[in-house]
Protein backbone atom coordinates (compact mmCIF):
# COMPACT_ATOMS: atom_id res chain seq x y z
CA UNK A 1 0.00 0.00 0.00
CA UNK A 2 1.15 3.58 -0.60
CA UNK A 3 2.71 5.65 2.37
CA UNK A 4 0.54 8.71 2.83
CA UNK A 5 3.46 10.42 4.20
CA UNK A 6 5.17 10.84 0.62
CA UNK A 7 3.56 12.77 -1.88
CA UNK A 8 6.36 13.59 -4.86
CA UNK A 9 5.24 15.12 -8.09
CA UNK A 10 6.15 15.82 -11.82
CA UNK A 11 5.25 19.37 -12.99
CA UNK A 12 6.10 20.29 -16.83
CA UNK A 13 5.46 23.07 -18.32
CA UNK A 14 3.93 21.82 -21.98
CA UNK A 15 5.92 24.10 -24.41
CA UNK A 16 7.07 21.00 -26.20
CA UNK A 17 7.69 17.38 -26.34
CA UNK A 18 9.60 16.01 -22.95
CA UNK A 19 13.37 16.02 -24.03
CA UNK A 20 16.21 14.29 -21.86
CA UNK A 21 16.59 16.87 -19.30
CA UNK A 22 12.79 16.93 -18.73
CA UNK A 23 12.66 13.20 -18.31
CA UNK A 24 15.39 13.14 -16.17
CA UNK A 25 13.24 15.06 -13.50
CA UNK A 26 9.88 12.97 -14.34
CA UNK A 27 12.52 9.77 -13.74
CA UNK A 28 14.38 11.30 -10.90
CA UNK A 29 11.22 11.96 -9.26
CA UNK A 30 9.33 9.34 -9.95
CA UNK A 31 11.95 6.58 -8.57
CA UNK A 32 12.30 8.81 -5.31
CA UNK A 33 8.55 8.87 -4.70
CA UNK A 34 8.45 5.05 -5.47
CA UNK A 35 11.90 3.84 -3.72
CA UNK A 36 9.64 5.26 -0.63
CA UNK A 37 6.17 3.57 -1.22
CA UNK A 38 4.97 7.10 -1.97
CA UNK A 39 2.65 8.74 -4.31
CA UNK A 40 3.75 10.31 -7.52
CA UNK A 41 1.49 13.02 -9.65
CA UNK A 42 1.44 14.53 -12.81
CA UNK A 43 0.60 18.51 -12.93
CA UNK A 44 0.75 20.32 -16.13
CA UNK A 45 2.38 23.75 -15.63
CA UNK A 46 -0.01 25.37 -18.43
CA UNK A 47 -0.46 28.52 -16.95
CA UNK A 48 1.79 30.31 -19.50
CA UNK A 49 -0.61 29.89 -22.58
CA UNK A 50 1.38 31.54 -25.36
CA UNK A 51 4.19 29.65 -24.42
CA UNK A 52 1.96 26.14 -24.44
CA UNK A 53 2.36 23.77 -27.71
CA UNK A 54 -0.87 22.50 -28.74
CA UNK A 55 -0.94 19.09 -28.03
CA UNK A 56 1.95 18.99 -26.05
CA UNK A 57 0.43 18.13 -22.51
CA UNK A 58 -0.82 14.97 -23.92
CA UNK A 59 2.47 13.81 -25.89
CA UNK A 60 3.82 14.21 -22.53
CA UNK A 61 1.66 11.94 -20.71
CA UNK A 62 1.84 9.52 -23.63
CA UNK A 63 5.81 9.15 -23.44
CA UNK A 64 5.68 8.62 -19.52
CA UNK A 65 3.38 6.14 -20.18
CA UNK A 66 5.87 4.42 -22.81
CA UNK A 67 8.33 4.62 -19.95
CA UNK A 68 5.74 3.02 -17.84
CA UNK A 69 4.94 6.10 -15.49
CA UNK A 70 1.43 7.26 -14.60
CA UNK A 71 0.26 9.90 -12.03
CA UNK A 72 -1.33 7.96 -9.21
CA UNK A 73 -4.10 10.46 -9.44
CA UNK A 74 -6.09 12.88 -12.09
CA UNK A 75 -3.80 15.19 -13.35
CA UNK A 76 -3.87 18.67 -12.57
CA UNK A 77 -3.59 21.57 -14.95
CA UNK A 78 -2.74 24.55 -14.23
CA UNK A 79 -4.95 26.62 -16.64
CA UNK A 80 -8.19 25.52 -14.75
CA UNK A 81 -6.88 26.65 -10.94
CA UNK A 82 -7.00 30.56 -11.86
CA UNK A 83 -9.64 30.76 -8.59
CA UNK A 84 -7.12 29.51 -6.43
CA UNK A 85 -4.34 31.86 -7.39
CA UNK A 86 -6.70 34.83 -7.25
CA UNK A 87 -7.54 33.40 -3.70
CA UNK A 88 -3.50 33.15 -3.01
CA UNK A 89 -2.93 36.37 -4.26
CA UNK A 90 -6.13 38.32 -2.44
CA UNK A 91 -4.21 36.82 0.57
CA UNK A 92 -1.18 38.79 -0.26
CA UNK A 93 -2.90 42.06 -1.02
CA UNK A 94 -5.06 41.89 2.39
CA UNK A 95 -2.17 41.56 4.42
CA UNK A 96 -0.02 44.19 2.29
CA UNK A 97 2.86 41.40 1.01
CA UNK A 98 1.21 41.84 -2.68
CA UNK A 99 1.53 45.79 -4.60
CA UNK A 100 0.64 46.99 -7.49
CA UNK A 101 3.81 47.61 -9.55
CA UNK A 102 3.50 50.22 -12.98
CA UNK A 103 7.16 49.74 -13.91
CA UNK A 104 8.47 48.24 -17.71
CA UNK A 105 10.82 46.32 -18.05
CA UNK A 106 13.00 48.72 -20.01
CA UNK A 107 12.61 50.47 -16.42
CA UNK A 108 13.85 48.21 -14.52
CA UNK A 109 16.46 47.88 -16.62
CA UNK A 110 17.36 51.19 -16.66
CA UNK A 111 17.82 51.35 -13.23
CA UNK A 112 18.29 47.82 -11.34
CA UNK A 113 21.55 46.13 -9.77
CA UNK A 114 21.98 42.19 -11.14
CA UNK A 115 21.07 39.54 -8.87
CA UNK A 116 21.17 35.35 -8.62
CA UNK A 117 18.69 35.84 -11.31
CA UNK A 118 18.93 38.81 -13.58
CA UNK A 119 17.53 42.48 -12.58
CA UNK A 120 16.94 43.07 -9.11
CA UNK A 121 14.11 45.20 -8.62
CA UNK A 122 14.74 48.92 -7.28
CA UNK A 123 11.52 48.45 -5.43
CA UNK A 124 10.47 52.00 -6.94
CA UNK A 125 6.06 50.71 -6.70
CA UNK A 126 7.23 49.55 -3.33
CA UNK A 127 5.36 52.78 -1.19
CA UNK A 128 2.71 53.16 -4.73
CA UNK A 129 2.27 53.75 -7.95
CA UNK A 130 3.32 57.27 -8.86
CA UNK A 131 0.83 59.78 -10.00
CA UNK A 132 -0.62 59.35 -13.20
CA UNK A 133 0.74 55.71 -13.73
CA UNK A 134 -1.06 52.44 -14.01
CA UNK A 135 -0.53 48.87 -12.71
CA UNK A 136 0.72 46.71 -14.73
CA UNK A 137 2.04 43.61 -12.18
CA UNK A 138 1.38 42.63 -8.53
CA UNK A 139 5.04 41.95 -6.59
CA UNK A 140 5.30 40.46 -3.72
CA UNK A 141 7.42 42.51 -0.95
CA UNK A 142 10.88 41.01 0.24
CA UNK A 143 13.07 41.47 3.30
CA UNK A 144 17.01 40.46 4.09
CA UNK A 145 16.10 37.81 6.42
CA UNK A 146 17.98 34.86 5.53
CA UNK A 147 15.76 32.32 3.99
CA UNK A 148 17.47 28.67 4.64
CA UNK A 149 16.42 25.20 3.86
CA UNK A 150 18.13 21.97 3.95
CA UNK A 151 18.21 20.24 0.43
CA UNK A 152 18.65 16.95 0.57
CA UNK A 153 21.41 16.50 -2.42
CA UNK A 154 22.74 20.28 -2.52
CA UNK A 155 23.06 20.76 1.16
CA UNK A 156 22.37 24.30 2.86
CA UNK A 157 21.18 26.64 0.80
CA UNK A 158 20.53 30.48 1.78
CA UNK A 159 19.35 33.49 0.23
CA UNK A 160 18.55 37.11 1.02
CA UNK A 161 15.99 37.75 -1.26
CA UNK A 162 15.63 41.59 -0.94
CA UNK A 163 19.51 41.33 -2.06
CA UNK A 164 19.44 38.26 -4.41
CA UNK A 165 16.19 38.71 -6.41
CA UNK A 166 14.20 41.56 -5.05
CA UNK A 167 10.41 41.93 -4.90
CA UNK A 168 8.97 39.96 -7.62
CA UNK A 169 6.30 39.26 -9.80
CA UNK A 170 3.09 36.74 -8.48
CA UNK A 171 0.57 38.37 -10.95
CA UNK A 172 2.35 39.62 -14.29
CA UNK A 173 1.13 42.59 -16.33
CA UNK A 174 -0.23 40.50 -19.12
CA UNK A 175 -2.68 39.24 -16.36
CA UNK A 176 -0.97 35.64 -15.80
CA UNK A 177 -0.10 34.87 -12.60
CA UNK A 178 3.58 34.11 -11.97
CA UNK A 179 5.15 30.29 -12.05
CA UNK A 180 6.35 30.83 -8.04
CA UNK A 181 2.39 32.06 -7.12
CA UNK A 182 1.00 29.15 -9.01
CA UNK A 183 3.22 26.27 -7.76
CA UNK A 184 3.38 27.42 -3.96
CA UNK A 185 -0.81 27.40 -4.39
CA UNK A 186 -0.61 23.65 -6.21
CA UNK A 187 1.73 21.98 -4.36
CA UNK A 188 -0.22 23.15 -1.01
CA UNK A 189 -3.47 21.93 -2.64
CA UNK A 190 -2.17 18.61 -3.84
CA UNK A 191 -0.75 17.83 -0.54
CA UNK A 192 2.85 17.50 -1.92
CA UNK A 193 5.31 16.70 0.90
CA UNK A 194 8.72 16.25 -1.39
CA UNK A 195 9.67 18.21 -4.24
CA UNK A 196 12.10 16.43 -6.64
CA UNK A 197 13.33 18.84 -9.76
CA UNK A 198 16.42 20.04 -11.48
CA UNK A 199 18.94 22.08 -9.91
CA UNK A 200 17.89 24.81 -12.24
CA UNK A 201 15.35 25.58 -9.81
CA UNK A 202 17.18 25.46 -6.78
CA UNK A 203 17.26 29.18 -6.71
CA UNK A 204 13.70 29.77 -7.08
CA UNK A 205 13.26 27.66 -4.05
CA UNK A 206 13.36 30.19 -1.42
CA UNK A 207 10.91 32.92 -3.35
CA UNK A 208 8.57 29.40 -2.86
CA UNK A 209 9.27 29.25 0.74
CA UNK A 210 8.66 32.82 1.35
CA UNK A 211 5.29 32.50 0.09
CA UNK A 212 4.54 29.43 1.89
CA UNK A 213 5.31 31.67 5.09
CA UNK A 214 3.53 34.11 4.21
CA UNK A 215 0.33 32.09 2.78
CA UNK A 216 0.43 29.72 6.14
CA UNK A 217 1.23 26.67 4.03
CA UNK A 218 3.71 23.74 5.23
CA UNK A 219 7.09 23.45 3.19
CA UNK A 220 7.83 20.50 1.64
CA UNK A 221 11.37 18.77 1.32
CA UNK A 222 13.69 19.73 -1.81
CA UNK A 223 15.65 17.13 -3.45
CA UNK A 224 17.19 19.02 -6.50
CA UNK A 225 18.70 16.99 -9.27
CA UNK A 226 21.69 17.84 -11.45
CA UNK A 227 20.51 18.97 -14.74
CA UNK A 228 22.11 17.88 -17.76
CA UNK A 229 24.11 20.02 -19.96
CA UNK A 230 25.46 20.27 -23.14
CA UNK A 231 29.14 20.89 -24.48
CA UNK A 232 29.27 24.29 -24.01
CA UNK A 233 27.35 24.23 -20.63
CA UNK A 234 24.10 25.17 -21.45
CA UNK A 235 21.02 23.67 -19.55
CA UNK A 236 19.15 21.02 -22.19
CA UNK A 237 15.87 22.74 -22.97
CA UNK A 238 13.99 23.46 -26.32
CA UNK A 239 16.03 26.86 -26.80
CA UNK A 240 19.22 25.08 -27.06
CA UNK A 241 16.80 22.58 -29.18
CA UNK A 242 17.15 19.60 -26.80
CA UNK A 243 15.97 16.09 -28.96
CA UNK A 244 13.02 15.12 -28.07
CA UNK A 245 12.80 11.99 -26.29
CA UNK A 246 12.13 8.96 -28.71
CA UNK A 247 9.35 6.80 -26.38
CA UNK A 248 9.14 4.35 -29.72
CA UNK A 249 12.29 2.94 -28.06
CA UNK A 250 12.32 3.77 -23.93
CA UNK A 251 14.47 0.82 -22.73
CA UNK A 252 17.61 2.24 -24.32
CA UNK A 253 16.90 5.83 -23.17
CA UNK A 254 15.66 4.86 -19.79
CA UNK A 255 19.59 3.30 -19.13
CA UNK A 256 20.78 6.55 -20.19
CA UNK A 257 18.89 8.49 -17.47
CA UNK A 258 19.57 5.61 -15.01
CA UNK A 259 23.39 6.23 -15.58
CA UNK A 260 23.18 9.72 -15.79
CA UNK A 261 21.51 9.42 -12.03
CA UNK A 262 24.28 7.73 -11.39
CA UNK A 263 22.18 4.85 -10.42
CA UNK A 264 24.88 2.19 -11.99
CA UNK A 265 22.52 0.22 -14.08
CA UNK A 266 23.41 -4.02 -14.65
CA UNK A 267 24.47 -4.32 -18.20
CA UNK A 268 21.79 -7.48 -18.22
CA UNK A 269 19.06 -5.06 -17.99
CA UNK A 270 19.79 -3.55 -21.35
CA UNK A 271 18.31 -6.96 -22.38
CA UNK A 272 15.33 -6.59 -20.63
CA UNK A 273 12.25 -4.34 -20.74
CA UNK A 274 11.46 -1.25 -19.74
CA UNK A 275 9.07 -1.74 -17.19
CA UNK A 276 11.99 -4.46 -16.16
CA UNK A 277 14.52 -1.48 -15.44
CA UNK A 278 12.23 0.53 -13.61
CA UNK A 279 11.45 -1.76 -11.21
CA UNK A 280 14.47 -2.43 -10.49
CA UNK A 281 15.45 1.31 -10.67
CA UNK A 282 12.71 1.77 -7.68
CA UNK A 283 14.42 -0.76 -5.69
CA UNK A 284 17.81 0.12 -5.79
CA UNK A 285 17.41 3.95 -6.10
CA UNK A 286 20.01 5.41 -4.43
CA UNK A 287 20.12 9.56 -4.47
CA UNK A 288 22.69 9.79 -2.59
CA UNK A 289 25.14 9.66 -5.14
CA UNK A 290 24.34 12.45 -6.48
CA UNK A 291 25.13 14.63 -3.87
CA UNK A 292 26.28 18.08 -4.43
CA UNK A 293 26.43 17.58 -8.20
CA UNK A 294 24.52 20.22 -9.65
CA UNK A 295 25.26 19.79 -13.66
CA UNK A 296 26.09 17.00 -15.49
CA UNK A 297 27.41 16.36 -18.70
CA UNK A 298 25.54 14.91 -20.91
N1 LIG B 1 7.11 23.69 -14.66
C1 LIG B 1 8.46 23.88 -14.22
C2 LIG B 1 9.42 23.55 -15.33
O1 LIG B 1 9.07 22.77 -16.20
C3 LIG B 1 8.86 23.00 -13.07
C4 LIG B 1 8.16 23.32 -11.84
C5 LIG B 1 8.63 22.58 -10.62
O2 LIG B 1 9.02 21.41 -10.70
O3 LIG B 1 8.55 23.19 -9.57
O4 LIG B 1 10.52 24.04 -15.32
Amino acid sequence: LPDPGYRGRFAPSPTGPLHFGSLVAAIGSYLDAKHHHGIWLVRMEDLDVPRCAAGAADDILRTLAAFGMHSDEAVLYQSRRTAAYEDALRKLQSCGAAYPCCCTRKEIADSALNGIEGHVYPGTCRNGIPSGREERAWRVRTDNQAIEFDDALQGHITQHLELDIGDFVVKRADGLFAYQLAVVADDAFQNITHIVRGADLLASTPRQIHLQRLLGLPEPRYMHLPVAVNEAGEKLSKQTLAAPVDASAPLATMLQVLEFLQQQPPAELSRTDVSTALEWAILNWDASRLRGIRTLPL
